[in-house]
């Protein structure tokens, strides 16, 4: 049976820089992903070393927290069925020369460093995540006229 579930996806700063928010967000509303928050914020320093601890030890990683930095990140919540793989599966790998062609990071870029968009990668993280950049009240509930058709 198939889950409806939350997930957690920031647009990164290199999606900014390169016009391709709406782009991006596009392709999760043709899916019938139904967005529960979405909003512009600034990332802080604090909220960067608890969400890239996995990272803390590599190389890159104060050039990771710059990068994040660098402009406002676009924050959304999605709701859908198996919505926390199925947007893994539309973002692609993480080294987008690794990424199948028709994924956001193959399609739209060729560097690990600037792939342009996180997502939750499991029932666990994703929860965490919401909470993480999405107070209660900025998250909605809503039925839409379209989701007979979406979620069957
Ligand atoms: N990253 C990087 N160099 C690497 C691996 C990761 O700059 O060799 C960055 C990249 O932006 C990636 C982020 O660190 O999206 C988080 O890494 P993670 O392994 O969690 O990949 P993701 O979940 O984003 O696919
Ligand atoms: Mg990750």
């Amino acid at each position: 049976m198939a889950d409806v579930q939350r997930t957690l996806v920031l647009l990164k700063p290199d999606a900014l820089q390169r016009d391709l928010l709406g782009e991006i967000l596009t392709r999760f509303e043709r899916k019938g992903l139904k967005i529960i928050g979405l909003k512009l914020f600034q990332l802080s320093d604090e909220q960067l070393n608890v969400h890239y601890a996995h990272l803390a030890e590599k190389s890159f990683f104060a050039d990771l927290k710059t990068f994040m930095k660098h402009t406002p990140v676009v924050g959304i919540v999605l709701e859908g069925m198996e919505a926390i793989a199925e947007v893994r599966k539309m973002i692609g790998s993480t080294n987008p020369l690794q990424a199948d062609a028709g994924t956001v990071r193959a399609d739209f870029s060729m560097n690990v460093s600037s792939n342009l968009v996180h997502a939750s990668d499991s029932v666990e993280n994703a929860a965490e995540e919401v909470k993480r950049f999405f107070k209660e009240e900025e998250l909605f509930a809503y039925a839409k006229i379209t989701d007979q058709y979406i979620f069957g």
